[in-house]
């Protein structure tokens, strides 16, 4: 059966001073977890330091992004050798806010797919839908290209570290969550989508995590939803005595 995977997704949010008081705090708190990997992804200024301060300890750490070439002339731009080299594990590919507003689409998510594997980061690629979407009863087809696009010409072996984030663009940050019957409806047509491309063995084996005003208040209810295997969680992960409440969500 597939291993829990509860995620911070920390933004835009933390100095290195600060992402290093909470990640060390986390550590504290998170020691005797097991069965459950945890992850948390602060700025790239901040990975080094991140990385540093849970050395040892069941608590890892990836980037929010990176750029798909190795090296270059590219202003501004990290890789995902440079990540990895920075002791992260993880690296989110695709997150709305990135596509949103950064110009993200699914032919560069494909792309950093690509290199995030190829660096030997367990990539965690989101994929949802805005709410207009949703009301025009696009989320499906949203979602199938989105998967589609962005794994295209990947095949099955490749793709076995691949952690796949629902979040619907609708619940992040604004409080709304998913109801459990769309949450169980879509993380069940991502596992048959990822089931008819890649095969049975990917499908089951493969982690689909919910993201989007994921709490401690809510998080078992949506622990317990069928082809739920983790989470992904924003604002409720920058304090360390609330994300622990999700980490130990049984
Ligand atoms: P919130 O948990 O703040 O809604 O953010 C979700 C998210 O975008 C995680 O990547």
């Amino acid at each position: 059966s597939r291993r829990a995977l509860i995620a911070g997704n920390w933004k835009m949010f933390k100095t290195g001073t600060e992402a290093v008081t909470t990640a060390t705090r986390l550590v504290e708190l998170a020691s005797e977890v097991v069965n459950t990997d945890i992850m948390i992804a602060p700025t790239f200024l901040s990975l080094p330091l991140v990385s540093q301060a849970v050395a040892g300890s069941n608590v890892k750490v990836g980037a929010q992004n990176l750029f798909y070439e190795n090296e270059g002339a590219y202003t501004g731009e990290v890789s995902a050798a440079m990540v990895k080299a920075a002791g992260a594990d993880y690296a989110i590919i695709g997150h709305s806010e990135r596509r949103q507003y950064f110009g993200e689409t699914d032919e560069t998510v494909c792309k950093k797919i690509a290199a995030t594997l190829k660096a030997g980061l367990i990539p965690v690629l989101c994929i949802g839908e805005t709410g207009a979407q949703r009301d025009g009863e696009k989320t499906f087809s949203v979602l199938d290209k989105q998967v589609s696009n962005g794994l295209k010409s990947f095949d099955s072996d490749a793709l076995q570290p691949l952690v796949i984030a629902y979040e619907p663009v609708w619940a992040i940050g604004t409080g709304k969550t998913a109801t459990p019957e769309q949450v169980a409806q879509v993380h069940e047509y991502i596992r048959k989508l990822v089931n008819d491309k890649f095969g049975n063995t990917l499908a089951m084996s493969i982690r689909i995590l919910y993201g989007g005003s994921v709490k401690p208040g809510n998080v078992s209810e949506i622990m317990k939803i069928n082809d739920v295997d983790g989470a992904l969680v924003g604002g409720a992960s920058l304090d360390a005595d609330t994300f622990i409440k999700i980490i130990r969500y049984k």
